[in-house]
């Protein structure tokens, strides 16, 4: 029998822990990311004859994850969690040239993210000894992240989340999606930047007073619990295609921190039928430089249209400089492309025209990443990730296609929900009161 997987810091592999305390831990102490020590080998070819379409995702999500999970406390609960978790389809839509488009944005948020947060929730929820101290999860966000991480532990015992923006720098809709919450979820506009409310968090953890009163814990997209689920729809989707064509599938998927596609690359790492992996990225071209040139460069962000990757900074990097330490495998891996605002908006035009589809910006970089690269030059069975619905940023995608945006239920929902949040000042005391204020 082969030793079980554990999960190693990036930055030092001499220490190894289980499933769940690296979830519990998200960043490892010494900064690094959490990777497996080993990785398993799916017998994807009974996987794919077991599978019948649509893919079932908790199905697929069980075989995938368990070998990661191992001999984990958390093993028996698997199907639980992943039946819990994985409540909502990821749809492979395809256009009439053969593309397709992956629909991550089903769920609670409309986002692809309420995948790993709602993973993510489902573990804690079963971690936690009923009884024992509280856990508080602390999210520090520009955006999606807080309202997916908010939907998933909103409502569950024992868990406190505090979701810290920064104060008047989202949209109107992040906001709400940010602040509509209450009981367990509070919401803090932090005066200050993005970059602010990430400082707080991190003197947050080490902090003696609060980790007194709490167990703290982070949902941000390094934690493992978050990547791994994110496997799950690449290899829905692409057993599908090798289902119906018996070829791999290629993907291209709009980018900002890595996390999604450092899923992507494991997901075919464990041997799923995955041939090209394309990053597509905005105007932030940390990444794309890197691959071009091999400097590493990280700046800080450049806001755009997509606004979701304005990451100047890509924390995944590590992930895959781990897979891939010589520049010349990683080029092997993936490839980047940078597309600017302008490109972005006549994509989201073009992409309504063309094929009657309605795309957030972030799923309309990918589709111009498409078009440059791709057409008529790479053959294959191509994919776009579409990370987010359009309804989320209707202020942007209206007026380019000229008519509204049909809001999704779950969104509507949201939306109909009173708000509440607390302004604090830049500083961990201010944090550290507004957190105990209203506990026992
Ligand atoms: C977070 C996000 C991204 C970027 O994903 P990473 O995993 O950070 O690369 C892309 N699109 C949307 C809509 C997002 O919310």
């Amino acid at each position: 029998m082969t030793a079980a997987i554990r999960f190693h810091s990036t930055r030092d592999s001499s220490a190894a822990i289980r499933f769940s305390q690296a979830l519990l831990q998200g960043l490892a102490p010494d900064g690094g990311l959490y990777v497996p020590t080993s990785w398993p080998t799916l017998d994807v070819q009974a996987l794919g004859r077991e599978t019948t379409l649509p893919a079932k995702l908790p199905t697929i999500a069980n075989r995938l994850i368990a070998p990661f999970v191992g001999d984990d406390a958390l093993a028996p609960k698997l199907p639980d969690i992943t039946a819990e978790a994985f409540n909502f389809p990821a749809p492979l839509a395809t256009l009439d040239d053969g593309l397709g488009v992956l629909e991550l944005f089903h769920g609670p948020t409309a986002a692809f993210k309420d995948f790993g947060a709602r993973f993510l929730a489902a573990n804690f929820a079963r971690l936690r000894e009923p009884g024992s101290q509280p856990i508080t999860i602390l999210v520090a966000t520009s955006g999606d992240t807080g309202g997916a991480v908010a939907a998933a532990f909103h409502g569950r015992p024992g868990i406190n989340v505090g979701v810290l923006f920064p104060k008047g720098l989202v949209s109107p809709t992040q906001e709400r999606q940010l602040t509509c919450w209450g009981g367990n979820v509070k919401s803090f506009a932090v005066r200050g930047t993005f970059d602010d409310c990430q400082r707080l968090v991190k003197q947050a953890f080490v902090d003696p007073e609060l980790r007194q009163q709490t167990q703290l814990s982070s949902a941000n997209s390094i934690n493992l619990g978050r990547l791994l689920p994110q496997a799950v729809y690449y290899a829905a989707s692409s057993l599908e295609v090798w289902k119906k064509t018996g070829e791999p599938a290629s993907y291209i998927i709009p980018s900002g921190n890595l996390g999604n596609a450092a899923a992507c690359i494991w997901a075919r790492k464990v041997g799923l039928p995955i041939r090209d992996i394309v990053l597509a990225h905005n105007a932030n071209q940390t990444v794309t430089d890197f691959l071009r040139n091999g400097d590493w460069r990280p700046r800080p962000s450049i806001a755009t249209l997509a606004s979701a990757m304005d990451v100047g900074n890509p924390s995944n990097m590590e992930r895959l400089r781990a897979l891939f330490p010589e520049l010349a495998q990683l080029r092997t891996a993936v490839s980047a492309e940078s597309v600017d605002d302008a490109a972005i908006r006549e994509r989201i035009r073009t992409g309504f025209e063309r094929y009657g589809q309605i795309w957030c910006p972030h799923t309309a970089t990918a589709a111009e990443v498409y078009e440059r690269l791709v057409v008529g030059k790479r053959p294959g069975r191509w994919i776009i990730v579409s990370t987010a619905h359009p309804a989320k940023f209707s202020e942007i995608v209206e007026p380019l296609i000229g008519r509204k945006v049909p809001v999704p239920d779950t969104l509507a929902k949201l939306f109909a929900r009173p708000t509440e949040c607390t302004e604090i000042a830049p500083e961990l005391g201010s944090l550290r009161a507004a957190l105990s204020e209203g506990r026992a």
